[in-house]
């Protein structure tokens, strides 16, 4: 944390979480292209086609290396306190952050944030380590804790607390806000976990695929921590941190690293928001002075929240199958290329 906020730099932190093979991917014989050593080095491999004699014995490799890669046997909470736990304390501090997840449709992005109910993801164990730590607090002043729950799909806001009406985004002194969005007064994990989850079944979904959330949605909770005590003189000390934790839609196709890519995706009918979130990930690694945020809803939404003093998490969703063999190098070089920040 020291680190990242020397000289005002702010540096992204970047992982890599690795999903067991799924049952079906072992039964179509695929074989895993990816290994994960000493819980840092990433080693992908891309298989010859055997079929094709000419080119048998070619195998290509690449290493990366990242700040942490979690390999198959990662648990849910390994996940949570490796990546985010200090955000929950940088946020009970009166700061902001966020951690992404993305990766493919598929690589385990709404598992690493949602999870299961038997094996809640991050943004169920923040939400639990959150309560503890303020209880740990409660001689020292008052803490309240409101949650939002949104979606943006085709530059879309839509309350998924509260579906209805899609919201309009207003910009005030405080920043941007979408107009009418519930506030969620949370006292308890329990009721938090059964309210995401059905928050997440309010999520868009492909008309051809009706229980199957879109692989073009984007899933917002945003956790803010409103804290109040009185100082030694009795003036009354407010602080408010907010911490937004994003389920990406699915990056395939739309991972670009550098301007004239993105460039040729725009207008390919390609998620809106992922290839904003893609430049101000470019313009804030460049250094520069402008970033386009108001390119997207995402990035309008998540302004204060990424880049600057702020603590900015990505967790890069990967699968080790070879069938997914170029999905997956694209997020590890998209992962490696958000690292420079
Ligand atoms: P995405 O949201 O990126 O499209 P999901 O999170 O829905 O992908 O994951 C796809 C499937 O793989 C789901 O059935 C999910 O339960 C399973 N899965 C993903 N990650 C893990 C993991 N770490 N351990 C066990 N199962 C996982
Ligand atoms: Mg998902």
């Amino acid at each position: 944390l020291a680190e990242r906020t020397r000289a005002g730099a702010s540096r992204i932190l970047v992982f890599v979480r690795l999903r067991p093979m799924a049952k079906k991917e072992k039964e179509a014989g695929s074989k895993s292209c990816v290994k994960i050593v000493n819980k840092r080095d990433v080693y992908l491999t891309e298989f010859s086609n055997e079929n094709d004699y000419l080119r048998l014995k070619r195998v290509r490799g690449r290493h990366f290396t990242f700040d942490a890669s979690f390999p198959e046997s990662t648990n849910q909470q390994e996940v949570y306190c490796t990546t985010t736990e200090e955000l929950v304390e940088a946020v009970l501090q009166g700061r902001n952050g966020s951690v992404f997840c993305y990766g493919a449709t598929g690589a385990g992005k709404t598992y690493t944030m949602l999870g299961t109910v038997e094996n809640p993801g991050v943004m169920v164990l923040a939400i639990k380590d959150l309560f503890n730590k303020i209880r740990q607090r409660s001689f020292d002043g008052h803490h309240e804790v409101n949650l939002s729950y949104l979606e943006v799909y085709n530059e879309t806001v839509r309350d998924l607390l509260s579906p209805g009406r899609p919201l309009v985004l207003r910009e005030d002194k405080q920043g941007i806000l979408a107009a009418g969005l519930t506030q969620y007064r949370a006292f308890s994990t329990d009721e938090v976990m059964a309210l995401l989850q059905q928050g997440n079944l309010n999520r868009t979904t492909e008309p051809t695929r009706a229980n199957e959330t879109s692989s073009r949605s984007h899933a917002i909770l945003q956790v803010i921590v409103e804290y109040r005590t009185k100082d030694a003189l009795d003036n009354v000390v407010n602080r408010i941190g907010k911490l937004s934790l994003i389920d990406l839609a699915g990056s395939e196709r739309a991972l670009a690293t550098d301007q004239r890519t993105l460039r040729s995706l725009e207008g390919a009918n390609i998620n809106k928001s992922l290839l904003a979130l893609s430049s101000c990930i470019n313009a804030l690694v460049e250094g520069k002075k402008h970033i386009p945020y108001r390119n997207s809803k995402l990035t309008q939404l998540l302004k204060d929240s990424l880049g600057g003093a702020c603590n900015t998490v990505m967790i890069a969703n990967i699968c080790p199958s070879s069938l997914s063999f170029g999905e997956t190098q694209n997020t590890l070089h998209w992962a490696d290329r958000a690292k420079e920040i």
